[in-house]
């Protein structure tokens, strides 16, 4: 049985960002959006366009290469957005430490103020971070 969040007059919409890790933080969160989790009825939906999107979910350990993309994806998304670190990688690196090929999670960009933790966090967790998240 799932949780279910606080109504509101629409769902939040989430853009999932993979930036260069093993992808199985990605790979929990397209679990997630699978039909076990029923991610709309806890007041979510994944988009597939920035400029619809409400919060940016990011995983990965940022790439050199992907760095670029990263700021794209932001500058496209609406006011109020919210940018959250999913996974060990995306916040620092995590076994992915800054190198030639990463600048080592988003913290080499901006601080990191909303994360989920994990190495990968479980789609549970991940909803229920979503929730906590969305209840401020
Ligand atoms: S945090 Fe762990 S599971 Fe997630 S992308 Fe990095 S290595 Fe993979």
């Amino acid at each position: 049985m799932q949780e279910t969040a606080p109504r509101r007059e629409r769902p939040i919409g989430l853009y999932v960002l993979e930036t260069g890790g093993c992808e199985g933080c990605f790979m929990e969160i397209e679990s997630l959006n699978g039909s076990a989790f029923a991610l709309e009825q806890a007041g979510f939906v994944c988009v597939n366009d920035p400029a619809d999107a409400d919060w940016l979910l990011l995983t990965g350990a940022v790439t050199r290469v992907c760095a670029e993309m990263v700021d794209r994806v932001w500058r496209a998304m609406p006011p109020g957005r919210c940018l959250i670190a999913v996974g060990a990688c995306a916040v620092d690196g995590g076994p992915f430490p800054a190198g030639y090929a990463t600048l080592g999670g988003l913290q080499a960009l901006t601080p990191v103020r909303r994360s989920i933790a994990g190495c990968p966090p479980s789609p549970e967790d991940l909803l229920r971070a979503l929730q906590e998240l969305a209840q401020g």
